[in-house]
Order: C-alpha cells, then sequence, then structure tokens
C-alpha cells in the first residue's frame, strides 16, 4: 500500500446509492464511461455492491455509507456537511438534521475541527480550489452559508475568485464556467468537464490537502427531472474521470456526499447511503469506512497526521 504525500477531497452535495432502476435513478439511466472504467465496469447502484456494501476495483474503492448519524428524519446539508467536513456527529450536537446552510450554534465547531484547519495545524499546506465571488459579492455566502466556504475561510483558503477562474487557477463550483459567463460575461473560458478535471488535479497537486464543492447535484435533485438528472450526473462522470486520469502517483483522491437525493428524482432527499469512492494512493484503508463522519478521520491517518489533529506533525 503506497503512502498518499497529498490529498484531494471532492464533496458533492446530495448524491446517495440507490436502487439501479433507470426509470428513476439517473446513475443507471446515463451513459458514465468515466466511472465504470473506474470501476471495472460497475456503477455507484445498489445492485453492484458486494455484500459488504463496496465495490473494489483495480483502481479504487468505493463504500455506501451512512448519512443519517443515527439521528431521525432526512438528512440535510448543514449537518451533513460539517459531519463530513470534521468527523463529527453534526446532527447529534445540534439535535436534529439541518439545512441547507451550516446552523450558526455548529460553526465554531466546524471552523476549528475540518479537514483543512486540522491538517494546517499538524504543519501542511492546505487549498480550496473553488472560485467564490469575492468582495462581498455575493452575500448568501456569509448568511446562508454551506460548510465547504466555511472551511476555507477558517484557514484562510477562501482566495480564488474572478480572476483566478478567468486564469484557470480555481475552479467553478459547477464544474464549467457557463454560469460565471451568463452572470459575469465571456472573459470566463469554456471549459469542459474533463479540461475542470484536470485543472483540479493541477492545483491539488500544489498543496497537500485540497478541497472541493460541487452543489449542483443536489440543485438537480430536488427538480425531479431524470432528464435534468442524467446530464448532472454525466458531467461529474466526465470531471472525475479526467481528474483521476491526471491525479498524481502521490495523491490520494475521496469523493463523497452528505446525503442521498440526485439517485432518486421521484423525491427530494432520501435516507439511502452515500458512497465514499477513494482513488489513488492509501486507497485501500477507505474499505473500512462506515459512516460520513469516517472520511475525515481516514484522511488524516493516511496523511499520517495525528487522528485528533493535535499538531504533532507528521509521524513520518
Ligand atoms: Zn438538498
Amino acid at each position: 500500500m503506497t503512502i498518499p504525500r497529498r490529498a484531494l477531497l471532492v464533496f458533492l452535495d446530495g448524491v446517495g446509492i440507490g436502487s439501479g432502476d433507470a426509470a428513476y435513478n439517473p446513475f443507471a439511466a446515463a451513459d458514465l464511461p468515466g466511472i465504470e472504467r473506474l470501476l471495472d465496469g460497475r456503477r455507484p447502484v445498489v445492485e453492484h455492491l458486494d455484500a459488504g456494501g463496496r465495490i473494489v476495483s483495480e483502481r479504487a474503492v468505493l463504500v455506501a455509507v451512512d448519512a443519517s448519524m443515527g439521528v431521525e428524519g432526512l438528512p440535510q446539508s448543514g449537518t451533513g456537511q460539517t459531519a463530513l467536513l470534521t468527523g463529527r456527529n453534526a446532527a447529534a450536537e445540534y439535535g436534529r438534521h439541518f439545512g441547507p446552510w451550516v446552523p450558526t450554534d455548529l460553526r465554531p465547531m466546524l471552523a476549528e475541527q475540518n479537514l483543512l484547519r486540522r491538517a494546517q495545524t499538524a504543519g501542511l499546506t492546505v487549498s480550496f480550489a473553488n472560485a467564490y465571488p469575492l468582495g462581498g459579492g455575493d452575500p448568501r455566502i456569509f448568511r446562508r452559508p454551506a460548510a465547504p466556504p466555511l472551511v476555507a475561510e477558517s484557514v484562510g483558503a477562501l482566495t480564488r475568485g474572478p480572476i483566478e477562474l478567468a486564469e484557470g487557477r480555481a475552479v467553478a463550483s459547477s464544474i464549467t464556467n457557463e454560469r460565471w459567463r451568463e452572470r459575469l460575461g465571456d472573459d470566463f473560458p469554456q471549459v469542459t468537464p474533463d479540461e475542470a478535471g484536470r485543472t483540479l488535479a493541477r492545483l491539488a497537486a500544489e498543496s497537500d490537502v485540497t478541497l472541493f464543492a460541487h452543489y449542483d447535484t443536489d440543485y438537480t435533485g430536488h427538480r425531479g427531472d431524470l432528464a435534468a438528472a442524467v446530464a448532472a450526473v454525466e458531467r461529474v462522470d466526465a470531471f472525475l474521470a479526467a481528474l483521476a486520469d491526471a491525479l498524481r502517483d502521490d495523491a490520494l483522491l475521496v469523493i463523497s456526499s452528505d446525503h442521498g437525493n440526485l439517485e432518486d428524482t421521484r423525491a427530494g432527499h432520501t435516507l439511502n447511503p452515500v458512497p465514499v469512492l477513494a482513488i489513488g494512493a492509501g486507497r485501500e484503508a477507505f474499505a473500512a469506512v462506515r459512516s460520513i463522519t469516517d472520511v475525515v478521520p481516514a484522511i488524516l491517518v493516511a496523511l499520517g497526521v495525528g487522528q485528533d489533529g493535535d499538531g504533532k506533525g507528521r509521524m513520518r
């Protein structure tokens, strides 16, 4: 087993693993050449998992993990993202599932316990690859924030904006730059999902730990339109395949989510498990994860950082 030198966590909002019925599950209905290549012909649907809830392929380990955290009700983004990005049971700490933004009460814990903060405390370099409208351009970011920009802000890494995006030094949350072009004009180059995947691989090679967040998967799940869901999944497929192919040998890539939604266009959020997909150096250890709260601890252990982020630095 190879020890990774660096790690990249890709957060996909609202992606669960459901049964592979092409009538409502875009992961069954879509063309997924990238994911099938990574999973030796299989897909993230229940019928393709082994008895342990996994797919172990030549290049990847995929595990279906719990996103409910022992708390009743449908998982939501605020508590789910906080749990995924800290390894703490945010739904239990808050008393219920909450979303879509991170509740005020959980923000100090999120700022102190998140993956980037713990890696930075241990002496690693960290980065957030998303482009954000900086300079107070979008007040929603901080009035009703998702967890990823709060994580970035907690380590001083909310630094990529329009200039970086235009120069290919950031990736848009939507993967392609369409929304930025619609809003702010064609200074922003058109990029394909493949190109965005290669850009993210390049950015991830510049830091020890990098975070990237994609939200359209959840927005699209809420629309309940299978054709739109198929398009969203195919975009992610091309992006992840190019990213995985361009990843350096010393890197660990982990892809996960906060709750189910997109995998069943008949409803909104679901109780389905969510994927933890690990690719590259150190992926084998991820066969043991069982919950979204296991992801950050497993990444830190893989990087040789004390599990409690105690600032002792790497153990090698
Ligand atoms: Zn949602």
